[in-house]
This record gives C-alpha cells, sequence and structure tokens, in this order.
C-alpha cells in the first residue's frame, strides 16, 4: 500500500446533514448494498461496522442496520446499530459529537463523541443515543422528548421564552 493512499475519510459534515449524502460518501468508498425505503438507507449486508469513541476509548460497537433521517425532518442522521443484544439508534450532532470518520480498509465508522451541551429542558448532558431539538428562535437546545413535551404545555421556549408549537409530525415551530 503507498502511504499516499487514503484509507480514512472525515464524513462528519455528511452525518450532520443528510443521510443520503452519508451513504454517498459510504458508497464512493465501499461496495455498499443498500435498498431505499422512504428515506431509510437499509444495508442488505450488514458489513459496516460502528464504534463509538470517548477520547479514544471505545465504549460501543455494533453493525449497521440503517441509515435514516430524523423523524422532524431536520437536518442530520441516524444510524440504527446491532450490538447482538439489541438494536441502537444514535444521533450524531453537533451537541454530542466530535467527528465521524470512515475507516475505508476497515469499514468502519467512528463517532468520538463528547457532550458538549445541556437539554435546556431537564439540564442533563445531551448524549449520542438522545434525539436533539431546538428552539428554532434562540437555537437552544434540548432532548427532543423533553422541548416536545415542554412545548406541548407551555407553549413557549423555556430559555427565550418567545411562543412556539409542535407540529402533528413533531416539529417545533414558531408560533
Ligand atoms: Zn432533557
Ligand atoms: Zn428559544
Amino acid at each position: 500500500m503507498s502511504p499516499k493512499e487514503i484509507t480514512k475519510v472525515d464524513i462528519t459534515n455528511e452525518v450532520f446533514k443528510e443521510p443520503i449524502e452519508v451513504v454517498e460518501q459510504l458508497s464512493s468508498n465501499l461496495n455498499l448494498k443498500y435498498t431505499k425505503v422512504i428515506q431509510t438507507y437499509v444495508m442488505e449486508d450488514r458489513i459496516l461496522d460502528l464504534t463509538l469513541e470517548d477520547q479514544g476509548s471505545g465504549y460501543f460497537k455494533g453493525k449497521v442496520v440503517w441509515i435514516g433521517n430524523k423523524k422532524d425532518d431536520t437536518e442530520g442522521s441516524i444510524f440504527c446499530v446491532d450490538t447482538k443484544d439489541e438494536l441502537k439508534q444514535i444521533t450524531p450532532t453537533a451537541e454530542n459529537t466530535e467527528n465521524v470518520t470512515l475507516d475505508i480498509k476497515k469499514g468502519l465508522i467512528k463517532v468520538s463523541t463528547a457532550s458538549k451541551t445541556k437539554c435546556s429542558v431537564c439540564g442533563k448532558n445531551i448524549e449520542i443515543f438522545d434525539e436533539v431539538t431546538g428552539c428554532p428562535i434562540c437555537e437552544a437546545k434540548a432532548h427532543k422528548e423533553h422541548l416536545t413535551d415542554w412545548v406541548r404545555m407551555k407553549h413557549t421556549c423555556p430559555v427565550c421564552k418567545k411562543s412556539l408549537n409542535v407540529s402533528s409530525t413533531g416539529l417545533i415551530f414558531m408560533d
């Protein structure tokens, strides 16, 4: 192997944007077979590994089952990962992720996680297994369930106090 051969690709921006961009990046580097079901890319072979790392040490590992978009259609990708014990969904966002790299030789997606943001409703860290949403006005971040519940009850943002509402798909919008 020549030393110039690229074996690792940074796919952080693609992951933060849309599943289609992630899948295009993966497909241009790996022989990936998938079926698109609505907005979800279901892997036909479980060949793609995914690990989570915190400051260089791995704490979670599994095979990617599908890559989909967030239920409220906001930017970002969800990975469903099979750990053999269970199926876990992870949602890497700027709030919980340092970077995402694809190791082409290993067929491995490596997510370096870091809790950088606290939920504006409950005050706890926003982790990689949490779905995240935010206020469309002040962009305060929160656990998706916590903020949608809050807005359903109070019809305001807990931080900027402006009027908000929740659509039937769970999207928070200015009222
Ligand atoms: Zn919360
Ligand atoms: Zn707000």
